[in-house]
């Protein structure tokens, strides 16, 4: 019984080694193709569903990132990884869930609305802390996504910027499936767009988008953070 697991394990570890290396492949070709030699594109490996030993290993192979989807998941695996890695929020944030979250994450990569920002602030404030954020973009305008809309983005990180526990580091988005080039493109404009802008207390570091099936093509449009999960895991058994 014992070995039988440990070979599956096995299995999955050199399943997973193969992935980070197609990956990182991946990631290099993109980016001598469309970016600059200094840029820096981070690979983060979204957790969720994934036992925590494969979480260590994809951290062995050199992901230095992981992206949490699930408050009560993450609290449930998080005293089994390896912390060598830094762990940002990506999932839909609920505001009497962030209590749980926000001393261990570096980034909460999906706040789409003031009163999660004020809640995230409230807490940042009584455990001493700044938290960086990302605002979640709803790129496609799709109603069944959460994210800002890019009409209301401006208004929204202005509104954000006067909270003095939070800083914005950037903008994090999830394309509509389908034509996803055209909304990758926009999203790039609007970062560009809000960069220039060069708005009080909000930075444009950070343009997290691409996932598995699309990750080169983000890197084209500026991305410079990517989120793969099944690429790097194999397919989840359940969302
Ligand atoms: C699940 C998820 C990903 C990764 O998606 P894959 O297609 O499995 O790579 C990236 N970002 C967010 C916000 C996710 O929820």
């Amino acid at each position: 019984m014992r070995t039988e697991v440990l070979s599956n394990m096995e299995n999955c570890f050199g399943y997973i080694d193969e992935n980070y290396k197609r990956i990182c492949f991946d990631m290099e070709e993109a980016k001598a193709k469309y970016r600059k030699l200094h840029e820096e594109i981070s690979l983060m490996a979204v957790t969720k569903t994934v036992p925590p030993e494969a979480v260590n290993h994809a951290i062995s192979c050199g992901i230095q990132l992981l992206g949490e989807n699930r408050v009560q998941e993450y609290t449930s695996k998080k005293d089994f990884y390896d912390t060598s890695a830094s762990v940002h929020f990506i999932g839909h944030l609920q505001t009497n869930k962030v209590k749980y979250i926000i001393e261990d994450m570096d980034l909460i990569q999906s706040v789409d609305s003031i009163r999660l920002a004020a809640e995230i602030n409230r807490h940042a404030e009584r455990i001493g802390k700044q938290q960086q954020i990302l605002a979640e973009v709803n790129i496609g305008g799709e109603a069944s996504k959460s994210g800002v809309c890019p009409e209301m983005l401006i208004e929204f990180l202005e509104e954000v910027a006067k909270m003095p526990n939070i800083r914005v580091k950037g903008l994090m988005t999830i394309p509509p499936p389908g034509e996803n080039e055209k909304f990758l493109c926009k999203m790039q404009q609007l970062y560009l767009d809000i960069s220039s802008k060069n708005m009080d207390n909000i930075d444009m570091d950070v343009l997290s988008m691409g996932m598995s099936g699309d990750y080169a093509k983000a890197i084209q449009y500026g991305s410079t953070l990517v989120r793969i999960g099944t690429g790097l895991f194999g397919a989840r058994k359940y969302k």
